[in-house]
């Protein structure tokens, strides 16, 4: 058994690496799993403008590159694996990677994040891949020229959208009632855009193929029920997301949508030693600053943790 970690991190977005950051500052000597999204949801993200320090705006994958660059500066060691199980019932914490090496750890900080929501389609899994995806910042690029689709009415929708209208040539946007959850700036840059046409009202009945792929949708409208099919050879859900947080659920307090819950002005969870941060407990704000700041408070409690302890 190899030595007990002070500090275990499992994520590697903005919460995960601000979280190792502070840690490995504070001596804590902090390892980082990365889990299978490396970088979390901002490498499926364009421009980041609302990051401060950026007034030029960054590109998500980039920033994210810095974030980790910052991390292992100071000394944090980072591994490219998924943790697929844990036992925080001890004093010692026992977390298990996917090839099934046990790693103990005196602290555990958890900044899972959350992942893509399916609109729960048949077609939808038949195609995942062949036209239907859910990043259109990966997979728009396959799209140049043609027309797509893409269902939401959030602000990933919405700047979605905008990136696919820079490299197709319709974007069908699809929104099941009769506004947008949006915010106001994202709005309106998808109403002016030229070649973004809003179907208000309306929801995916089915997506169309054949064995080379997507070659269109069926939709119906909520209001009149009629149906119509829309030609597109790329189907893009962006329809929010879930908490990374079911390896958790035997031990961790989580809400009824599977976000952690930790003790008001805290990351504390309900198991000492354990803190959580970052989207997997953030079902309010779930900003890339808000995460590296809940990241940054993870790492302050498990370092006060620590000491008192007497382990650091
Ligand atoms: P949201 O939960 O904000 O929006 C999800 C959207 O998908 C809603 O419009 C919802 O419709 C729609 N939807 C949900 N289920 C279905 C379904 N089955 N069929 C059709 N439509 C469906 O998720 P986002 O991922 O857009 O955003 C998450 C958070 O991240 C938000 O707080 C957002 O502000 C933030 N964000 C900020 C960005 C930025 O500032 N640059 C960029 C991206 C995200 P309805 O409205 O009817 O519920």
């Amino acid at each position: 058994m190899s030595e007990i970690q002070n500090c275990v991190i499992i994520g590697s977005g903005p919460a995960g690496y601000t979280a190792a950051i502070y840690a490995a500052r504070a001596g804590m000597n902090p390892l980082l799993f990365t889990g299978k999204e490396p970088g979390g949801q901002l490498m499926i993200t364009t421009d980041v403008e609302n990051y401060p320090g950026y007034p030029d705006g960054i590109m998500g994958p980039q920033m994210m590159e810095d974030f980790k660059k910052q991390a292992v500066r100071f000394g944090t060691e980072v591994r490219m694996e998924f943790i697929e199980k844990v036992d925080f019932s001890g004093e010692i914490k026992k977390v298990w990677t996917e090839s099934d090496e046990e790693i103990q750890a005196h602290s555990v900080i958890i900044s899972t994040g959350a992942s893509a929501k399916w609109l729960g389609l048949e077609s939808e899994q038949q195609f995942m891949n062949k036209g239907v995806s859910a990043c259109a910042v990966c997979d728009g690029f396959f799209f140049r020229n043609q027309e797509v689709a893409i269902v939401g009415a959030g602000d990933t929708a919405a700047e979605e959208a905008t990136y696919l209208s820079k490299l197709c040539s319709t974007v069908h946007m699809l929104v099941r009632r009769d506004e947008m959850r949006a915010s106001k700036i994202m709005q309106e840059r998808v109403k002016n855009t030229e070649n973004i046409k809003i179907y208000w009202n309306t929801e995916t009945d089915e997506i169309l193929g054949d064995e080379n792929g997507v070659t269109g949708c069926r939709v119906k409208n909520r209001v009149t029920g009629e149906k119509s099919e829309i030609p597109v050879t790329g189907f893009f859900v962006a329809i929010g997301h879930k908490p990374n947080t079911d390896i958790f659920k035997d031990s961790l307090d989580m809400d009824d949508h599977g976000y952690l819950i930790t003790k008001p002005d805290s990351s504390k969870t309900n198991i000492e030693g354990v803190f959580a941060s970052g989207d997997a407990q953030d079902n309010v704000y779930r900003q890339a600053v808000t995460a590296a700041g809940t990241g940054c408070m993870a790492a302050l409690d498990a370092e006060r943790y620590l000491s008192s302890k007497g382990i650091i």
